[in-house]
């Protein structure tokens, strides 16, 4: 039995491409997550990690933040990295794809679609 039927792509994969379409939310400076006890984390993988507590939310509504752990996530990309600043795919991407496998390894986190973009392209046509 032959199959005709065609999978409609993900548009995930094209908006992967578009400007910060490659940007983990952890890297954005309004992105939190907010814990039941008011703690503020930016990235939902590491919530024993001492350096993605990044605040408190207080009983009026405002937030405590360590602004010394909050640029750990913020400004750690492309603002220092040189190589990132050269990228071709920096527009999408800004070198803050994943904040935390940058700490973690002192490594570039450039996302699949740069790494495979030939496989990518041609997915796309
Ligand atoms: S794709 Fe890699 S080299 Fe390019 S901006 Fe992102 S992390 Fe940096």
């Amino acid at each position: 039995m032959r199959c005709t039927t065609r999978l409609k792509l993900s548009d995930t994969i094209a908006d992967t491409l578009m400007p910060s379409g490659a940007v983990c939310y952890a890297a954005k400076p309004n992105s939190f997550i907010v814990g039941a006890d008011g703690q503020l984390y930016k990235c939902s993988v590491a919530f024993e990690e001492e350096m993605n507590q990044v605040g408190k939310l207080q009983h009026d509504g405002t937030m405590e933040l360590d602004l010394d752990k909050m640029a750990l996530w913020t400004i750690g990309g492309e603002e220092q990295d040189v190589g990132c600043q050269n990228c071709y795919f920096r527009p999408a991407c800004q070198g803050n794809h994943c904040p935390l496998y940058r700490m973690r390894t002192k490594k570039r986190p450039c996302p699949h679609e740069k790494r495979k973009l030939k496989q990518v392209l041609n997915l796309l046509c």
